[in-house]
């Protein structure tokens, strides 16, 4: 019919060729009524194919198959195939990648008067198009469904629109029931107030992305921590808002966050206690060292006079002792007791004489040296170690102190006096001897009648010493037994004796150094003059220790040298210096050494005359 009349085939012709796609028109019979051109060009057909008459399906398909359009196989069978589609008369839509990778999107349509039209369209920039938004939706597809985390959409009435799998597993509730769920049923019904005003909050305005974390029950009655992601939609459904949120277990993360505070609070404890215990410790450790402390200055110390103990001065003599073994510096002892102390108690009670006792300790110390040590031995018995010096010097101390005391009023008692026994330290003596010396010299001084120094007078040298420091005038004597018969000699050690007199009474009368000064220059040069004419006079006489005499005078002047210069320098206290040049020089080298040769001049006289 429709194939009958030409007007009809020309009028469909024209209106198939102004379709924008392929057309053919098969009839029932699987013969080709008409095509358009676009259908020739979209399949790429040659035109021999419709030269003279219309191909039929047949020969299309079989076409088709040879040139692999419908992908490998036998050509015949694929061919075949078509045809039997095509013979069903079935309305049809599919899509076809043709070998050169055009897309086609072929539909047929069985027509009402038998055989059927198929449309033939292009869709290849279609798909490309399509291609990335398909990509990313599958892609998200992909996420939601798989995700590790729960993703679901809430409406703007607060239901559950949308879940994934996860959600299910998450809540243990099947995927169909959640949807439509009220989202507060599934949170701690202690917080599902809250979460539904968050929730309206945050469906009436856009702000900024929820972040918070939330305790949710599950349909078993179990509980966990979630971490509740919500970002507002504006449009979700019905032109109406919603929320898509994404919540994450974080109970094991709550669980140790809960763990780690305990223990923190645990380890706070701990260091409290620690911190405490620390402080007590601290506090004890003061109060034994303060213990400690005061222990040691009981047994430094003297309670009554403060002054040093018995121990302590015995450690410190004994320090001396060693200092006189390694560097040669002398050192004495001065042992005091009082006079008649018995009669002070008795008289005006013990607490008088307490302080009395604390008085004499003042007034000591206001005698000595910075480097001179006082201490109590017991009782109303004292010691005095004086460093650095030899016995001329600790005799001076001594008789200080005795003037000092004597001098002084104790209030309500008058006048108390006290007695010195003074030794100085011998050379590879004992401890004990040297203070048994100096205990004899103090018990000499109670025997001479108290209130007076007496030094030890066990051995030759002090017995010269005491002859020659007359202690009531505090100068040394001169006395005709230390005359040699040179009229030159005695001149000069007379004058030597002035010299040294006269620097006695400079270290008593505590002259400055300036003042003092040019009277040491003078008695050194003078020393010097001496020593040169003395041994000229004992060469002169053949005097056989001559050489060994020098060498001692040599000795001396180098020692006078030194300490001059440390005296000057101010490193030497005056009293020391004295020591060595009036004592040493002066008047020790002059009555030991010098009288050795005395006998010869004197022999030497006696020949001549
Ligand atoms: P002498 O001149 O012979 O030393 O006579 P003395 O009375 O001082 O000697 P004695 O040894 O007979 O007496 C010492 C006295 O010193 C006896 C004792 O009561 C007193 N005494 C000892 N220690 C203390 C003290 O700490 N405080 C007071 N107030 N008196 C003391
Ligand atoms: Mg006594
Ligand atoms: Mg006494």
């Amino acid at each position: 019919m429709l194939a009958s009349s030409p007007e009809c085939r020309h009028i469909i012709q024209s209106i198939i060729d102004h379709l924008p796609c392929g057309v053919t028109l098969f009839d029932q019979n699987l013969e080709m009524i008409a095509c358009n051109g676009l259908f020739r060009r979209l399949l790429d057909f040659p035109d021999q194919l419709f030269e003279g008459s219309l191909p039929s399906m047949k020969s299309l398909a079989m076409f088709n198959a040879r040139r692999g359009e419908y992908g490998p196989g036998d050509p015949e069978e694929l061919a075949g195939q078509v045809v039997q589609r095509a013979m069903a008369m079935k309305p049809h839509q599919f899509e076809r990648v043709r070998p050169d990778g055009t897309i086609l999107e072929i539909s047929g349509q069985p027509l009402p008067s038998g055989g059927f039209i198929t449309l033939y369209t292009d869709i290849t920039e279609r798909r490309e198009a399509e291609e990335p938004l398909r990509d990313k939706e599958g892609l998200l597809r992909l996420i939601f469904d798989n995700s590790s985390v729960a993703i679901f959409t809430i409406d703007s009435s607060g239901r559950i629109g949308a879940a994934n799998q996860r959600m299910a597993e998450m809540f243990m509730i099947q995927s169909e029931s959640l949807i439509g769920m009220e989202y507060v049923d599934l949170v701690d019904p202690v917080e599902q107030e809250t979460a539904r005003k968050n929730m309206a909050d945050h469906l009436v305005q856009d702000r900024a992305n929820v972040n918070l974390e939330r305790h949710y029950w599950r349909s078993n009655g179990t509980a966990f921590w979630g971490q509740l992601t919500a970002r507002h939609m504006p449009a979700y459904k019905d032109g109406r808002a919603g929320l898509v949120c994404v919540v994450s277990d974080i109970t094991e993360r709550k669980i140790a966050e809960q763990h780690l505070a305990e223990r923190s609070h645990e380890l706070e404890i701990l260091n409290l206690e620690l911190t405490k215990a620390v402080e007590a410790l601290a506090a004890s450790n003061a109060e034994l060292v303060a213990a400690r402390e005061e222990l040691e200055q009981l047994a430094q110390h003297d309670n009554l006079t403060g002054t040093w103990s018995r121990r302590r001065i015995e450690e410190s003599a004994q320090q001396e002792m060693l200092r006189k073994t390694r560097y040669g510096h002398p050192v004495s002892l001065i042992f005091i007791d009082l006079d008649h102390f018995k009669r002070v108690n008795d008289g005006h009670g013990h607490a008088a004489g307490d302080e009395v006792l604390k008085t004499f300790c003042d007034i000591a110390q206001k005698c000595m040296r910075s480097t001179d040590l006082l201490g109590r031995w017991g009782g109303e018995e004292f010691v005095i170690v004086t460093p650095n010096s030899g016995l001329m010097i600790a005799i001076l101390l001594a008789e200080r102190i005795r003037k000092a005391i004597m001098a002084y009023e104790f209030q309500g008692i008058g006048h108390v006096t006290a007695s010195f026994g003074v030794a100085e330290c011998r050379e590879d003596e004992t401890w004990e001897s040297w203070l048994c010396r100096s205990d004899a010299a103090l018990y000499a001084a109670k025997e001479g009648g108290r209130n007076r120094v007496i030094t030890d007078a066990c051995g030759a040298d002090e017995a010269d010493e005491a002859e020659l420091l007359d202690l009531a005038f505090l100068r040394l004597v001169w006395r005709s037994t230390y005359e040699s018969g040179h009229a030159l000699l005695d001149t000069q050690h007379r004058n030597l004796f002035e010299h040294a007199n006269n620097l006695l009474t400079a270290v008593i009368g505590e002259r400055p150094t300036d003042e003092v000064a040019p009277q040491i220059e003078a008695l050194v040069a003078d020393l010097l003059d001496h020593f040169r004419d003395e041994e000229a006079v004992f060469r002169s006489i053949g005097y056989s220790g001559a050489d060994e005499h020098a060498l001692t005078h040599k000795g001396l002047i180098d020692r006078a040298g030194e300490l001059v210069a440390n005296f000057t320098s101010g490193e030497l206290a005056l009293g020391d210096l004295f020591n060595f040049l009036a004592y040493d020089v002066v008047a020790k080298h002059m009555l030991s050494e010098d009288r050795k040769f005395f006998g010869q001049i004197q022999v030497i006289r006696d020949t001549a005359g």
